[in-house]
């Protein structure tokens, strides 16, 4: 199965798409983790990326594109994959479609209000990325990673600012990808707003 995860930042993409990898040994496949990798390790990606990322903005297309087509010339995603975040522009659907056939698009609907909650109280592990918050999903110990005891992080993406810029750069690139897959016949559009496990269900009751 070759999914799409669409939908608003804050959505919670990542937090259902690691919970449907574990079940169905997908590859997930986040292109904000592939940038946050690559920032954290200081490469040529990364150093050129960061203030971008940081200020909510997009990664140019090119980069981007890139980016997703050489990690799906790797072996772990013969038994199907998540991109998570990828495409947000019409440009680069079009690119994916030129190297690559997609089953099904979920669309992860959800107001604008629960977004700002989720993101503003969303926290990361420095050392291994697990996602946390601090009210819907707080880890056992405050600011530690329930997994390795890494350090927990807010990142800077999930500042207030930041936050309104994303969301105003969803509506103006990548919302136009729900017409765009609907037309395609791809689309399914998911209740976003619930528990990760109800969503979940719904997403693997889908395809
Ligand atoms: P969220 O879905 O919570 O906004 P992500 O982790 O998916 O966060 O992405 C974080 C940031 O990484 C984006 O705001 C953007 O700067 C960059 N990014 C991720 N995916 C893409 C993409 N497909 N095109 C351009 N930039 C991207």
């Amino acid at each position: 199965m070759k999914l799409i995860f669409l939908g608003p930042p804050g959505a919670g993409k990542g937090t259902i798409a690691k919970i449907i990898v574990k079940e169905k040994g997908f590859a997930h496949i986040s292109t904000g983790d592939l940038f946050r990798a690559a920032i954290k390790n200081q490469t040529e990606l990364g150093v050129k990326v960061k203030s971008i990322i940081d200020a909510g903005d997009l990664v140019p297309d090119e980069l981007t594109i890139a980016l997703v087509k050489e990690r799906l010339n790797q072996d772990d995603i013969a038994d199907g994959f998540i991109l998570d975040g990828f495409p947000r522009t019409i440009a680069q659907a079009d690119a994916l479609a030129s190297f690559c056939e997609i089953d099904s698009v979920i669309n992860f609907e959800i107001e604008d209000e629960k977004i700002i909650q989720r993101l503003s109280g969303r926290r990361l592990c420095k050392e291994c990325g697990e996602g946390f918050h601090t009210k819907f999903m707080p880890p056992k110990v405050e600011n530690v990673c329930d997994k390795c005891n890494g350090e927990l992080y807010i990142r800077k993406d999930d500042q207030p600012e930041s936050i309104k810029n994303r969301l105003v750069v969803y509506e103006k690139s990548t919302q136009p990808l729900i017409d765009y897959y609907k037309d395609k016949g791809l689309l399914v559009n998911i209740d976003a707003s619930g528990k990760p496990e109800d969503v979940s269900k719904s997403v693997l009751e889908s395809f």
